[in-house]
């Protein structure tokens, strides 16, 4: 991992892939020959700036407003404009611009009013633009949220940034008091300046500006980066839940919600299980931080790789999971009463699941079990291939599915998924998987991904294509999938998921994945 020192200049942390500012414009090494009246191009390409400025100035917010405004003065500052006209009777408007405009430049750089010398840069660069008939420089607008990285930003533009498209900025130039400063820190941008190093759009990076880095892939991310970069979305707007997955009263704040609360936290390493009472307790906890958002609790998933003597220590083709029921109801019941009266408690409203449900029958058993006791929103995960193929039967009894990845891999291909030697045979993209996924994918009820697999930022690009519409994964891979997905329309992950699903090793399916997100130009993984 890479790492570029700069100064923080906007509180927070946020990842994503870069877009470039447009660069500014550059005179032609000959001046043309003089036009009949160039003073008045001059004067008519500070004024178009000024205008520019003023109207800018009315839409931004109040802290952009008056820096708009003020620089809006400076085009209009009766002393430019002399000096522009004298020098537009022997040169082009566009040399005469540039060279007023830099003695007015030199003038200031060194002194007290150094950082307002973006403003002026911006002045000519908009005033020489326009008289160049060039593009005017200005914000990217990639289809999807960015790390904006500029040279520098001046107010005119960085007062116009749309926080929900801008997820950060870095500047090379601009200092802690400069106008990025200011309005990364008025519009909530975590901000980086003074930063040098060259930047490649669609590089994922993460501007940490509280430390006043930015850090190139890969990049570590603690579930507080999640704070500043919103709901989970495809770059055309299609909502694709990114959850969190956890293991007990973990901090999750800034997620969108939890999709798999794992509850053998409360169970490990006792003698007996937990009364009722505990397990309220602790359930509470968990919930309370997460009232009015989604939460999805699983009960108790004991056995094969979670042995807990006094639940269920059975092999990965034994007693587990729901089964668990079968010999000891009394645990299941304790373990929803528990989670009754702890969102009754708290005000939370929890889904709740049961692991390795393998039939109809059972899924059925449990959404009844799960309403008597006031739970009224039962799912089923879907981590056997029986239920997988017969998930249309499994979703009319429940009102969710939510597929586990590591068990559906382990039992589709009869392969321990703790063992490292056959982890070519547990690989997320093996084909058979896929189709067991695409097909739950189908059923019209909420369907989530919550294993492993849901982490990977393509494989996530695949599932939102197959019709997923929630991924819940460990917090420091959020930031990832997220960036990925608003990197790519939802037709665009459709293509990818359907030219995937066509090829016949892991292998091929990663390397089809990888060249279609390349090819639309916004993922570099
Ligand atoms: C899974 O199997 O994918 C899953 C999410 O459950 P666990 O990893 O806890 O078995
Ligand atoms: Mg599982």
């Amino acid at each position: 991992m890479s790492t570029r020192r700069g100064i923080g200049a906007g509180p927070g942390v946020a990842t994503g892939p870069v877009a470039r500012f447009g660069a500014r414009p550059v005179l032609p090494m000959t001046a043309p020959g003089l036009g009949p009246d160039e003073p008045g191009r001059a004067a008519a390409a500070l004024e178009h700036v000024a205008a520019e400025l003023d109207r800018r100035a009315e839409r931004a917010g109040s802290d952009g407003s008056d820096i708009l405004a003020a620089t809006a003065m400076i085009a209009r500052d009766p002393g430019l404009a002399d000096r522009v006209a004298d020098l537009a009777r022997t040169q082009p408007a566009a040399w005469a611009v540039d060279s007023a405009v830099g003695e007015y430049r030199a003038l200031l750089a060194g002194g007290h009013l150094a950082e307002r010398t973006t403003d002026l840069d911006d002045i000519r660069d908009r005033a020489v633009a326009w008289l160049l008939d060039q593009p005017v420089p200005g914000p990217p607008s990639p289809g999807h949220p960015y790390v904006l990285v500029a040279t520098d930003l001046a107010p005119a533009d960085t007062a116009l940034l749309d926080p929900a498209q801008v997820l950060a900025i870095v500047t090379e130039r601009g200092g802690p008091t400069s106008h990025t400063a200011i309005l990364a820190k008025a519009l909530g941008i975590p901000a980086v300046v003074g930063c040098a190093g060259s930047f490649v759009d669609g590089q994922v990076v993460q501007v940490d500006g509280d430390a006043g880095v930015v850090r190139t892939d890969p990049v570590p991310v603690t579930a507080r980066t999640l704070l500043d970069v919103g709901p989970g979305r495809t770059a055309d707007g299609h909502r694709i839940e990114l959850l969190a997955n956890i293991g007990g009263p973990d901090p999750v704040h800034g997620v969108e919600g939890v999709g798999l609360v794992r509850t053998e936290f409360l169970f490990l390493g006792r003698s007996r299980p937990p009364t009722v009472r505990e397990q309220q307790a602790a359930y509470r906890e968990v919930l309370a931080p997460l009232v009015g958002r989604k939460v999805v609790v699983r009960t108790l998933d004991a056995g094969s790789d979670k042995p807990i003597p006094y639940a269920a220590t059975g092999s990965a083709l034994g007693i587990r999971g729901f089964r668990i029921a079968r010999a000891r109801p009394d645990l299941l019941r304790d373990q929803l009463e528990a989670l009754a009266r702890a969102a009754a408690d708290t005000g939370a409203t929890p889904w709740v699941m049961a692991p390795m449900i393998t039939t109809a029958t059972e899924a059925a058993a449990f959404a009844t079990a799960a309403r008597e006791h006031g739970l009224t929103t039962a799912g089923a995960m879907i981590e056997v291939p029986a239920a997988a193929l017969r998930a249309a039967d499994i979703a009319a009894e429940v009102d969710f599915l939510s597929i586990g990845s590591n068990d559906l891999a382990q039992y589709t291909f009869a392969a321990d998924r703790l063992l490292t030697d056959l982890a070519d045979l547990l690989d997320p993209w093996q084909p058979a998987l896929l189709d067991l996924v695409a097909h739950v994918a189908t059923i019209p009820k909420p369907v989530s991904v919550c294993g492993e697999a849901a982490a990977d930022p393509l494989l996530a690009l695949v599932f939102a294509g197959l019709g997923i519409g929630a991924l819940s994964m460990a917090p420091i891979s959020l930031p990832a999938v997220r960036t990925a997905l608003a990197a790519h329309t939802l037709p665009q992950c459709r293509e990818l998921a359907a030219a995937v699903r066509r090829a016949t090793t892991p292998a091929e399916a990663r390397a089809t994945a990888r060249r279609l997100a390349e090819e639309a130009g916004q993922f570099r993984g």
